[in-house]
């Protein structure tokens, strides 16, 4: 097997939200595409993170919005959701709107866009990339290990989709990464069922009784910073717990979580007869290695709602930060207006034939914090996956 060679035109690496649609994308154009995957299923964080909003999708205005922010594949995957769950509506939360999703839909949704490209899509599963030749600043192949053994595959172009940047690590592009100091808390989800009378005020209760068990010194202060969202029956929610980058591990995050659903069937009726129904698959990192593309976007491109000529896409969602020490910060673009992202940010500077889409574009650590919601990342792949086809054609 190690001498196997598999050639095509596009390799995407990561079958989340944004290679998903990278690769659907490429395909789409008639590119010869092949599309990796660590795990056995397309969806990524979108899945394993227990999440059931997708942000990013829409202008915050007063109104409610007629429709998403940007064109494209986008669009269908919303009509296909909206088919398989009609209840789910976009709402609005605070300042801004989101649209409600179940994870098995957004799996089904994604399978049958995959299967309508089997033409020139190829998916291999429970395969992940593990190193990578550079000849000539350009991605000569990338070594691959899968269930029948360690391969490589030689592509035109590479779209690193990957969410923390591994490709763009394994070619050494250049990119950054946050210091571990100054890096945003990530994220550790559980489940809780077996609510008792719960109402609207949960989501206010949970934050407050946690505020004043950190001011008792009862738990630290990252727990403090625990959201709590209510979800599909009456009697579930989900809990949403921050992670400081010295406390990294699954092991760590399951205690945590015990600690705090504990605590909070002490002190809140409602959760006294409750019990931890899930949890999500992994700790939930906000951050990864962000490529130093051709462009690197702004806070202040976001806050100024600045527009460019090769803006490839749309998004209003505000700069959000997860801040070690203060918690969620959020920064807001005007009502009704939006920024775009140009193409640029989607290709490394000095790697020929290296794009990327979803988390790991080349944005600042505080632009990251608008850019990395789910909506933002479907049509960051499809823009990825167009400018990587047209590579193709240039050679
Ligand atoms: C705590 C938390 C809460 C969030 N809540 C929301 C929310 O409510 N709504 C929202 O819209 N966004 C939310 N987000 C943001 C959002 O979930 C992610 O930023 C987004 O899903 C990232 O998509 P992606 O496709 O870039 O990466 P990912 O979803 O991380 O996908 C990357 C894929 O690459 C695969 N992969 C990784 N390495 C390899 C390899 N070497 N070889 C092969 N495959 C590999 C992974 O298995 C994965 O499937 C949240 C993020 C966090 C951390």
């Amino acid at each position: 097997m190690e001498n196997m060679k598999k050639e095509c035109q596009v390799l995407v690496v990561g079958s989340g939200v944004a290679g998903t649609i990278a690769a659907v994308s490429a395909a789409r154009k008639g590119a010869h595409t092949i599309l990796i995957e660590k795990n056995n299923f397309p969806g990524g964080t979108a899945v394993t993170g227990l999440h059931c909003f997708i942000c990013g999708l829409y202008v915050n205005d007063t109104n409610m919005p007629k429709g998403p922010i940007n064109k494209g594949i986008v669009r269908e995957i919303i009509s296909q959701l909206k088919v398989l769950s009609p209840e789910k509506k976009v709402m609005r939360m605070g300042r801004v709107y989101i649209l409600p999703y179940s994870r098995q839909d957004l799996v089904s949704v994604f399978r049958s866009l995959i299967k309508n490209e089997k033409q020139h899509l190829e998916v291999l599963y429970n395969t992940q990339a593990v190193s990578v030749r550079t000849e000539q600043s350009t991605i000569a192949a990338v070594r691959v290990r899968g269930q029948k053994g360690v391969f490589d595959i030689v592509p035109r172009a590479v779209i690193d989709c990957s969410g923390h940047g591994v490709i763009i690590q394994l070619s050494g592009a250049k990119h950054q990464v946050s210091d571990s100091k100054q890096r945003q808390l990530a994220g550790y989800t559980f489940r809780v069922k077996g609510l008792k009378d719960r109402d609207n005020m949960a989501a206010v209760k949970v934050p407050y009784y946690l505020a004043q068990a950190y001011a008792e010194k009862k738990i630290p202060l990252y727990l403090k910073f625990t959201t709590f969202i209510p979800i599909d029956n009456t009697d579930e929610g989900l809990c949403k717990i921050s992670i400081p980058p010295a406390r990294n591990s699954i092991q760590l995050a399951k205690k945590d979580a015990v600690v705090v659903h504990g605590y909070l069937c002490k002190v809140l009726p409602l959760f006294k007869d409750s019990y931890i129904s899930d949890t999500s698959s992994e700790v939930l990192e906000r951050e990864g290695s962000r490529l130093c593309g051709e462009y690197t976007l702004s806070a202040n491109d976001i806050i100024n709602a600045r527009k460019f000529p090769d803006g490839a896409l749309k998004s209003a969602w505000p700069i959000e930060l997860w801040n070690q020490k203060k918690g969620p910060q959020y920064c807001y673009i005007n009502p009704g207006d939006y920024y775009e992202i140009p193409a640029r940010c989607l290709k490394s500077q000095e790697i020929s034939n290296l794009f990327c889409a979803g988390r790991c574009i080349s944005v600042s650590q505080e632009a990251l914090g608008s850019t990395r919601v789910m909506g933002t990342c479907m049509s960051l792949g499809e823009q990825a996956g167009c400018e990587a086809v047209k590579l193709k054609s240039k050679n």
